[in-house]
């Protein structure tokens, strides 16, 4: 396909005709030039039409100039029309350009020199019209199709123009039946209103604020407001241009969460205390039932009966397995209840302390524990020497000879990754995601004491922290418990979820 560009040259002098088509030849060599010297030419070539531009003489041996423009207008009224005339045709110009002449251009020596750089002129222009109009047409019909409602206002507020859906959005049928009103009165908070017209007035833009609408019926609507100033470098700030988006359905979204979020919080609240008083009315009993039967067995009450001596050594232990299971229970309810405050924390006296307190696991394990550069991070300390001492714990107690345990920090931008890494037996890869539950246990309290409730505290005191909690192990080739700590206290919630990827 040719995509030349093509211009046609109208004039019935040959010799005049000829000239201007050389010059235009030689200097806009990407054009293709067409000429018409006569009706019969120009009426056969016009309604092809495609041209870029059309060059004509006023006077011609049919007609004249004006009537040519106006046959090209009629096919195409984008085509721009050059007149290139003697000298003495200014008035006919002057009618011309009124009727949508792109150019008039004087015959004679330095016309001839100048029509191509006019003609190159006219088409670059006339092309940039095209290219403005189209991008103005599918911005027209983006604001029509989009539910984001468009608007144009004075200082003042008051609308100049309204898009179909800024229309709908407040309301309304049609746009007139909004243009004229102020946009501030739709609004439903005299507070928010009395905000936007000062922004206003001071040429200042409202961005994403969120406002209520009274519509016509009577329903209230939520829209995000964003007004941007139109500043003229001599006026200042001449007019605003904004853009107004319905988030009823967001809105009602979010209270629907926060009103299931309070409710949870609340629940969730009333299990803890009831775990709480539970585990703590609990003990009371045990301790009883713990005491008489010691009382018994010193007694010697037993002494001759062997089998009530073994069932009475099995009470025991029983006793003791439970006041644990309370301890830890209670211990799990404790990291909402005696919580503290995040304050900077060095992390290298969080294991010194947690080692301290597990000195007799180490001592009786014979293992090695050793931890390289910790940082200093905002937490909740008593929590992070729990959480130290649980993993170390563990890692001492699941061993597989003599344990070695590796502690060490990985710090990134935004989190700490803390690794507690150890030799011993290992997790197998289906049993990796529920050892974090409350009670689950993979070994009997004979083959390892324990309660199950170590990993569960540890989570909620990672969760507490924003951060989150998981293991690497392969059986008999150790476990690595990894957990994040967020550096910026503000991505820290209180409990709650951790942020997505911390
Ligand atoms: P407990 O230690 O009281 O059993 P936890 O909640 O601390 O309870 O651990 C749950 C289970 O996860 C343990 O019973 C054990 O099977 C497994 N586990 C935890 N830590 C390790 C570890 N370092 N190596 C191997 N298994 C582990």
């Amino acid at each position: 396909m040719n995509n030349r560009l093509r211009v046609l040259l109208v004039d019935s002098d040959p010799n005049d005709r000829a000239l201007a088509a050389l010059v235009l030849r030689r200097e806009l060599s990407e054009f293709d030039i067409e000429e018409a010297g006569d009706a019969l030419v120009l009426s056969a070539r016009l309604p092809r039409g495609g041209y870029a531009v059309v060059v004509t003489e006023y006077r011609l041996a049919w007609g004249d100039g004006l009537q040519v423009l106006e046959s090209v207008k009629s096919l195409d009224p984008d085509c721009p029309v050059v007149l290139f005339a003697s000298a003495g045709n200014e008035a006919v110009a002057a009618e011309g350009l009124r009727r949508g002449l792109a150019a008039y251009l004087v015959k004679g020596s330095a016309g001839y020199l100048e029509l191509p750089a006019a003609v190159r002129r006219v088409v670059e222009r006339s092309a940039e019209l095209r290219a403005s109009r189209e991008a103005s047409a599918s911005y027209q019909r983006l604001t029509e199709e989009l539910a984001l409602g468009t608007f144009t206002a004075g200082t003042d507020g008051r609308l100049s123009r309204a898009s179909p859906a800024m229309a709908r959005i407040l309301g309304f049928e049609k746009p007139d039946l909004v243009v004229g009103q102020n946009l501030a009165d739709f609004l439903s908070d005299e507070t928010l209103q009395a905000q936007v017209l000062a922004s206003m007035a001071r040429g200042r833009e409202v961005r994403d604020l969120e406002a209520g609408v009274r519509r016509p019926g009577g329903d209230l609507a939520w829209v995000s407001l964003t007004a941007w100033p139109v500043v003229d470098a001599a006026a200042g700030v001449i007019r605003y241009e904004g853009a107004v988006q319905d988030i009823s359905g967001r809105r009602q979204a979010e209270r629907e969460l926060s009103e299931r979020a309070t409710v949870l919080g609340r629940s969730n609240e009333e299990l803890q205390q009831f775990a709480y008083v539970i585990s703590h009315d609990l003990q009371e009993p045990l301790q009883l039932i713990s005491r008489y039967g010691r009382l018994l067995a010193n007694h010697g009450a037993t002494a001759a009966d062997e089998d009530a001596s073994r069932y009475l050594a099995h009470l025991l232990q029983c006793t003791d397995h439970m006041q644990a299971m309370i301890n830890d229970v209670l211990a799990y309810a404790r990291v909402d209840t005696q919580a503290k405050p995040f304050a900077p924390v060095d992390f290298v006296e969080v294991v010194t302390k947690a080692m301290a307190n597990l000195k007799a696991a180490v001592d009786e394990s014979g293992g090695q524990v050793g931890w390289e550069r910790l940082p200093v991070l905002p937490a909740d300390e008593a929590q992070m020497v729990q959480l130290f001492q649980n993993l170390i714990g563990n890692a001492l107690k699941f061993r597989r000879g003599r344990p070695q345990v590796r502690i060490f920090a990985v710090e990134e931008a935004k989190r700490c990754t803390f690794a507690v890494a150890d030799n011993g037996i290992g997790i197998p890869q289906e049993h990796i995601e529920r050892i974090f539950g409350m009670f689950q246990r993979l070994h009997t309290a004979a083959e390892y004491p324990g309660t199950g409730i170590g990993l569960a505290i540890c989570k909620r005191i990672v969760e507490r922290h924003g951060g989150r909690i998981w293991a690497v192990s392969e059986p008999g080739q150790g476990s690595t418990f990894c957990f994040t700590i967020p550096r910026n206290l503000a991505q820290a919630g209180w409990i709650g979820a951790p942020e997505p990827g911390v």
